[in-house]
């Protein structure tokens, strides 16, 4: 119900949790001078606040209007307590899973800061292989075969991960992520090669910046030579990279542009850039206060950073998920270096969890032959020759847009049928910008945990969404984990 009130309009209503002992309490979006914000209170803790978006109402209610139908999940459980205390996943949940963690362990070489995981606290578990075989086979028979994110912890601290990522081929999932600080890969020469050999896709990298410091500061310790060498090791084995920017108010927002920079002249080998704004739970529960890194933010620093190159305007929220947890922009590198926006591509990549899901795998996985160079990306053959046979969709899905190697394309249609061989055309010219706000007990929007697509897989309940697994309470208090 929208309306006046005190502190400023009331545009929309949700549920949220209290961030000390997380009771689900009713919450309201408020516009204010500086954005939207949740405002909640609990009857025993107080009231609290969280910024949500920096901007007018018109520019947040239009990042979220398009919204899919829900899904149907496959063998739901009963909803009985209400969510977020159902997970595994309940009937009412309206997203099926684009990509599931599977947190192969708790122990980890380093002991970050910003850690969701607490990983390296207590005593260390390697989680048993008749358990993951388990998990696997639980993910199977509930809807998989779901990309897999092989999380921890850092799971490079076990030596059987090939055997791992082999099992998962076996019982048919395709597409394996490692979530990884890059260390091991860094420093044992043919690892990336074995783990490649496994049936690895690619390489989520742990990279907060270009400046040791950073790295000191979220890290406990430098690590840019490490990433350095880390993005060679995968560029030897064939192995994708995407680089994963834990963005921290303070620590490296004003790093945004050159970390772009530093991945596009990384391409082929490094797939794209996905942003994660720090989130308070797991070890990095300091009261946030009202500041956050909202969609609107991130957008404005790409932009500013990048001299307009990148810009606010390309970038959508999909609604594979909900729109507000996510922003995401494709590009193609032209001839000359210069970045063509491939706006609408991506919109229709995310249009559902299976459209993500392939989408991601597609973009995500290695070069699969040497870098092109030159070559076109509508016909990846050499553009001596001329761009494109008619009927083949061109890089620049658009009609009277110039393509990338300079030709008419005014003749050229888009078919939308063969999406996926034109991803494939296109592969190695493409450059993938996203992000993903997590939620935390200060900011969480059960709408928006609703239609969560990042699962985390864990024996006691089956598939619980990420920001409900992690979900933190001050003081320490968790829901699942
Ligand atoms: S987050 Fe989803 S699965 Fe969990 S209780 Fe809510 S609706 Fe159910
Ligand atoms: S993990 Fe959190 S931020 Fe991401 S889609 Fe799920 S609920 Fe949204
Ligand atoms: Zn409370």
């Amino acid at each position: 119900m929208a309306g006046e009130y005190r502190h400023g309009k009331i545009i929309g209503m949700t549920e949220s949790v209290c961030p000390v002992c997380l009771r689900v309490v009713s919450a309201k979006k408020v516009v204010r001078e500086q954005g939207i914000f949740l405002e909640k209170a609990c009857p025993e803790h107080g009231a609290y606040t969280a910024l949500i978006w920096e901007g007018a109402e018109e520019s947040y209610c239009s990042w979220g209007a398009d919204l899919q139908p829900a899904d149907r999940i496959p063998a739901a459980k009963p909803a009985d307590r209400g969510c977020p205390l159902d997970c595994g996943l309940c009937v009412e949940h309206e997203r099926k899973g684009c990509c599931v963690l599977l947190e192969v362990t708790n122990r980890c070489n380093l002991r970050c800061p910003v850690c969701f995981a607490r990983a390296g606290e207590g005593e260390g578990r390697d989680v048993p292989m008749d358990e993951l075989t388990l998990q696997m086979d639980h993910l199977m028979s509930h809807g998989g075969p779901f990309n897999l994110q092989i999380s921890g912890g850092e799971p490079t601290v076990r030596d059987d991960l090939p055997e791992i990522i082999r099992m998962g081929r076996e019982k048919g999932f395709s597409f394996f992520q490692l979530n990884t600080n890059g260390i091991r890969l860094a420093e044992e020469p043919g690892y990336a090669e074995s783990l490649k050999a496994a049936g690895l896709s690619c390489v989520f990298l742990q990279f907060d910046g270009v400046k040791d410091e950073v790295y000191t500061i979220l890290r406990g310790r430098p690590l840019f030579r490490e990433k350095c060498a880390a993005i060679e090791a995968c560029k030897k084995a064939g192995l994708g990279v995407i680089l994963v920017p834990v963005l921290t108010p303070g620590v490296n927002e004003d790093q945004v542009g050159e970390i772009l920079d530093f991945a596009l002249s990384g391409m082929p080998v490094v797939r794209g850039v996905h942003f994660q704004p720090v989130s308070y739970f797991g070890r990095c529960l300091e009261a946030p206060g009202n500041y956050r890194l909202t969609i609107p933010k991130i957008l404005g620093l790409m932009e500013e950073q990048t001299g307009g190159r990148i810009s606010a305007g390309h970038f959508t929220g999909g609604n594979a998920t909900n729109p507000y947890c996510t922003f995401q922009a494709n590009y193609l590198r032209r001839e000359d270096g210069a970045l063509m926006p491939m706006v609408h591509g991506t919109a229709r990549a995310y249009a559902t969890s299976e459209q993500a899901r392939e989408f991601v795998a597609r973009q995500w996985t290695g070069a699969e032959t040497e870098d092109p160079g030159n070559s076109c990306c509508c016909a990846g053959e050499e553009t001596a020759g001329g761009c494109a046979e008619e009927e083949t969709a061109c890089c620049c899905a658009e009609e009277n847009e110039p393509c990338c190697c300079g030709e008419d394309t005014s003749r050229m249609q888009l078919d939308t049928s063969s999406l996926d061989e034109f991803m494939v055309k296109l592969h190695n010219n493409t450059f993938a910008i996203s992000g993903m706000l997590f939620q935390d007990a200060w900011n969480l929007d059960l709408e928006r945990l609703r239609r969560c697509y990042i699962l985390e897989t864990d024996s006691r309940y089956g598939m619980v969404p990420f920001c409900a697994y992690n979900l933190t309470g001050m003081g320490g208090r968790t829901l699942y984990r």
